[in-house]
């Protein structure tokens, strides 16, 4: 499923590689191509422009942070737009009303009568429901005939009436034959045309009209691509249905359908058809179908992890910095906004590595952090990378400029000079070595 798509994406996700960061050129040179997949897997042109023009947005106004490659960004700008397309959530069916009547409508050959069979089976056993199926498509007998077997397979009870050619009257009986049963839930299985008809619509109204469903599903085949987005629109402007079935998803399909339906008629898509067995019937989850899409969960929940938890490209960098005794005023700086960016200092200074040790065993608050820039801020770029110039000339001159006192400059400076050890020492004891006990 979506083959094509997913290699065709993963490609134009390369062109970021190597790319230091995200910029508007990169960015529009990645997004032409993935507008090309999207289109050749038959999406809708005018989603497609859409949601590349989203994801554009998206990427463009990204806080990046470098624990994360651009090209890793935008998997994950991309899987988030595209789980967004198709609707973010899972959306369940309205079961209400005693019983509960679920409409199915589609053209013919769209897989309604198999899904009717595949939903009675899903809610008798996962939802240890009642259902009863009813067999409306009074012009092809087979058509009853393909539901009772389906039926028996799967031990539902099925109501029909070969002689009937009311679907509406056959509907009315369904429901009052429900109710006399026990049942409480009414799938109604109606007939469809190899192409939209006037007749074959004015008939499922009028049964939507006496039947009043709790939910009218719209069955549609997803390989048929575009036109199944222009079949959802014509049947959505007559119906107004609840929801879209997409079947046949195990088979070759582009994935325009799905990806382009949930727009064009702003219904969300319910279930997903995976072949014609009676269990191979799935809900409908974007975020899953999203992650399949790309296959690439793994740089997705990456990037998740990077985007929640602490700058680590960042942090290995400090770390080489001290491990040289090079750590100076200017990477202080950093880590302060940084901190401070990330809320709860107690807290989250536990998950910097060297530096937040340090720090937090340096009693520090956001008032603390007020001064200390100043005096950092007061101080010249020279000064901030060679911390060890500052002599008394240079410490009086940054005190009078950040408004505090020569002694308030001392004590940053010693503080630095054992935050600047302390850092070391801690460094000492990754890679397995024992910290060496100080002597008592
Ligand atoms: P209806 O005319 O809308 O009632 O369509 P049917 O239920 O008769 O389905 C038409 C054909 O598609 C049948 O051969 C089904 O077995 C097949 N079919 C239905 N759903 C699926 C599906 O999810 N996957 C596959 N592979 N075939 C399906």
């Amino acid at each position: 499923m979506f083959e094509n798509l997913s290699e065709r994406l993963e490609r134009s996700f390369k062109i970021l590689k190597g790319e230091g960061k995200i910029t508007e050129l990169n960015v529009a040179e990645t997004l032409k191509d993935v507008r090309r997949a999207l289109l050749e897997a038959d999406v809708n042109y005018n989603v497609a422009k859409k949601f590349t023009e989203e994801v554009k947005e998206k990427a463009l106004g990204q806080n990046v942070l470098t624990a994360v490659r651009p090209g890793e960004l935008m998997v994950k700008i991309v899987h988030d737009e595209l789980a967004q397309l198709m609707g973010s959530k899972a959306t369940e069916i309205n079961l209400k009303g005693t019983p509960a009547i679920i409409l199915m409508s589609g053209l013919q050959g769209s897989g309604k009568t198999t899904f009717s069979g595949k939903l009675a089976h899903l809610l008798k056993t996962k939802q240890s429901k009642k259902p009863l199926l009813v067999a409306c498509d009074v012009y092809r007998p087979a058509a009853i005939e393909q539901l009772r077997v389906l039926a028996e397979q799967i031990a539902v009870p099925v109501y029909f009436d070969l002689e009937s050619k009311d679907p509406v009257s056959i509907a009315r009986r369904g429901v009052a034959e429900a109710m006399a049963q026990g049942c409480d839930v009414v799938i109604i299985d109606t007939a469809g045309r190899l192409a939209i008809d006037e007749e074959m619509m004015r008939e499922i109204q009028a049964v939507k009209e006496a039947i009043r469903p709790s939910e009218t599903l719209f069955v549609v085949d997803s390989m048929t691509g575009q036109d199944a987005v222009n079949t959802a629109k014509e049947f959505n402007d007559r119906l107004d249905f609840d929801g879209v079935v997409l079947t046949k998803l195990d088979g070759d399909t582009r994935g325009g359908a799905a990806l382009s339906i949930r727009t064009v008629v702003d219904k969300p898509i319910k279930f997903v058809g995976m072949g014609e067995k009676m269990d191979a019937l799935d809900v409908f989850h974007p975020e899953r179908m999203a992650d399949r899409i790309l296959g690439m969960g793994d740089i997705v929940s990456l990037v998740e992890r990077a985007q929640q938890l602490y700058d680590e490209r960042e942090a290995r960098r400090l770390e080489e910095r001290i491990a040289k005794d090079q750590f100076d005023f200017n990477d202080f700086l950093t880590q302060i906004h940084q901190i401070k960016k990330m809320g709860n200092i107690k807290e989250l200074a536990a998950m910097i590595p060297g530096v937040g040790k340090a720090l937090k065993d340096i009693d520090i608050n956001d008032d603390a952090f007020k001064s200390i820039e100043a005096i950092i801020y007061s101080m010249t770029p020279e000064e901030r990378a060679k911390p060890h110039i500052l002599d008394g000339h240079r410490r009086k001159r940054i005190a009078l400029g950040s408004g505090t006192t020569v002694q308030d400059v001392n004590k940053l400076l010693t503080q630095f000079t054992q935050t600047r050890k302390m850092m070391k020492t801690l460094q000492g004891f990754k890679g397995g070595k024992m910290p060496k006990m100080p002597s008592m």
